[in-house]
């Protein structure tokens, strides 16, 4: 058994324990990363970092790193529907640049386009430069135990074959999406576990663009009489290719050959390409029962596979890392309760099967053109096919581009640590966010006088903004939290435009920019409304929470 008890012990390197392990580390909790492989990505997967998670990464002072990543600025982003590159274009949904794009009103950040083997690098020297961080690659995780003072983990090395234990206060499994730490934990899945059967192949051809008419675009779906069957995107901006061979539920393999001629049927033409790598994959639709089993954790792939339909995944992980990291810090700083660990799984877990639903809708409807004998005839019906199936599937589409409200709209309902102020919830959209600090929401993002958004108040302890309130009046909650050893500030401000989107005189905001109480009022009670928000009393959310535990599951 060994002596030392490292607080938290995150399975897997992939952007979530690297994302957890940064922002733990940036609260100054120690913890220690094992990841089997040595951190090279040999097929990038994600590439779209969403709004919510480069505002993560302008607080974590990332923006710069992941703006200055190779890919192309200017590369054009739009989505094109072909028949083949340089077949028919049946509609196309025009964007700029990433460098030319301007962020959203609501947001201080705009989505970026940063490739898995660029954004990887970048949340690993973040976690890296953490001083109580410790990174160990080539180690793998091979078996846990638990009980109530610790878990402790038997470790790999995976070059020796040499075992160790090591203990933890708390485990986190960022294993993805065949997580060992959810199997080991007991913890069940939901949901259709294989969509499609789908293939992805790396090509590289630094001429393609000269091989067809459409120019540049982000990506391309391929559409034939059959429906559609494959997509082709560029994954860097320059050289190189990601094709996908969408497939059905039924499990086939293809022979190289078969990959070569489905590469030369996408682009229309024969060609010269090399092949980097085949992925075989698995689309799945899949939550968790929970994400939390007594000191063990999951989190990201490991605990929502989802359909990369939308980009969602990763930065649906992130969310989970950064709602968990603030909690896992407040209970081993000693200055919250167990209930805040469980509120994980009651904040998280609804948004994972949200963005799983969403994520598969996406799928269903980019898979939903039907047959059509025609659509590659040159003649007049075959044009008219061609014009009716663009119409209808560029509107379709829409849907999938433009996701603002799931990036941002996620709100904590019923949640166990936020004091409902009584307002109904506004709706849920896929594609618009209109901002509100009403509590278990994203604190509004505005621009203050003196250029910081009103996120940069955020971060490491709590904030009470006050708006036209003097610190005097805002001393009965200030004290009463920091009497608890719960980090607050107080932040008075004097900006209509900010009190207005605000809704209230006084906003308590927790440490991952969540509104948790508002009120034109300071409480009767201040410590009860501490006690709720730190996960030591039960808050008046929490009935409702209980009543309905899988409200959530996968509609
Ligand atoms: C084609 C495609 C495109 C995508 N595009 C996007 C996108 O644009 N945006 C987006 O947000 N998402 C996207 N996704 C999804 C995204 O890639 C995943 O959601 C994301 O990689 C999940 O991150 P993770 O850290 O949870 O898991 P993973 O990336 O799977 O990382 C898990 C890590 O754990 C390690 N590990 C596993 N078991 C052990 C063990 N026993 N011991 C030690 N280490 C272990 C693995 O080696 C791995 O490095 C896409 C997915 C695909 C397939």
């Amino acid at each position: 058994m060994p002596d030392k008890i490292v607080p938290v012990l995150i399975v897997g390197g992939g952007p979530v324990g690297l994302a957890l392990a940064g922002d733990l580390g940036w609260r100054g909790v120690a913890c220690v990363l094992i990841e089997q492989s040595d951190g090279s990505i040999y097929q990038p997967r994600m590439d779209m970092v969403g709004v919510r998670t480069m505002e993560f990464c302008r607080r974590w002072g990332l923006v710069g790193a992941v703006e200055g990543s190779p890919y192309p600025r200017d590369y054009a982003q739009d989505n094109v529907y072909v028949t083949s590159l340089a077949g028919y274009e049946l509609g196309r949904e025009r964007f700029p640049g990433i460098g030319q794009a301007a962020p959203p009103p609501q947001s201080p950040q705009r989505r970026e386009r940063c490739p898995q083997n660029m954004f990887d690098p970048i949340l690993r020297a973040f976690a890296a430069s953490q001083k109580s961080v410790t990174l160990r690659y080539r180690t793998r995780l091979i078996g846990f135990t638990q009980d109530a003072e610790r878990v402790t983990a038997t470790v790999e090395n995976a070059d020796t074959g040499v075992r160790e234990q090591i203990a933890a206060r708390y485990l986190v499994g960022c294993d993805g999406a065949r997580s060992l730490v959810r199997e080991t934990l007991g913890i069940a899945m939901q949901g259709n576990p294989a969509l499609t059967y789908t293939t992805n192949v790396i090509f590289r051809c630094p001429d393609l663009l000269s091989l067809h008419d459409k120019g540049k675009a982000y990506r391309h779906i391929l559409i034939g009489p059959e429906g559609t069957w494959a997509t082709v995107v560029a994954i860097n901006g320059r050289d190189q290719w990601r094709f996908s061979l969408i497939g059905s539920s039924t499990q086939r393999e293809y022979t190289t050959a078969e990959i070569e001629a489905a590469i030369r049927r996408a682009v229309g033409r024969d060609f010269k390409f090399e092949i980097l790598s085949v992925l075989p994959w698995v689309r799945r639709e899949l939550v968790a029962d929970t994400y939390r089993q007594g000191r063990g954790f999951i989190a990201g792939d490991a605990a929502h596979a989802m359909s990369p339909t939308g980009g969602f995944g990763m930065n649906t992980g992130i969310g989970d890392a950064v709602d968990l990291s603030w909690k896992l810090a407040a209970v081993l700083q000693g200055w919250g309760g167990d209930g805040l660990l469980d509120s994980y799984t009651a904040e998280r877990q609804p948004v994972g099967a949200r963005n799983v639903a969403e994520a598969s809708g996406n799928l269903r409807r980019m898979l939903s053109v039907s047959r059509h004998a025609d659509l590659l005839d040159d003649t007049a019906e075959g044009a008219a096919t061609r014009q009716k199936v663009g119409a209808e599937f560029s509107e379709l589409m829409r849907r999938e581009w433009f996701t603002l409200g799931i990036h941002l709209g996620y709100r904590y309902e019923n949640s166990p640590i936020c004091w409902p102020d009584g307002t109904p919830a506004p709706p849920d959209e896929a594609r618009s966010y209109e901002q509100t600090a009403r509590p278990g929401h994203r604190a509004p993002h505005v621009w203050l006088a003196d250029g910081r958004s009103t996120l940069d108040l955020f971060g490491r302890g709590f904030t009470l903004l006050g708006f036209g309130a003097s610190a005097a009046e805002a001393a009965p909650l200030v004290e009463a939290t920091r009497a608890c050893g719960v980090p607050i500030e107080f932040v008075p401000l004097n900006e209509p435009n900010v009190a207005g989107l605000y809704g209230r005189k006084f906003v308590l905001v927790r440490p991952d920019d969540h509104v948790a109480w508002r009120d034109d009022r300071m409480p009767d009670d201040p410590k009860r409304i501490i006690d709720v928000v730190r996960g030591r009393e039960n808050g008046p959310g929490k009935a409702a929470w209980q009543r309905e535990p899988n409200a959530a599951k996968i509609a």
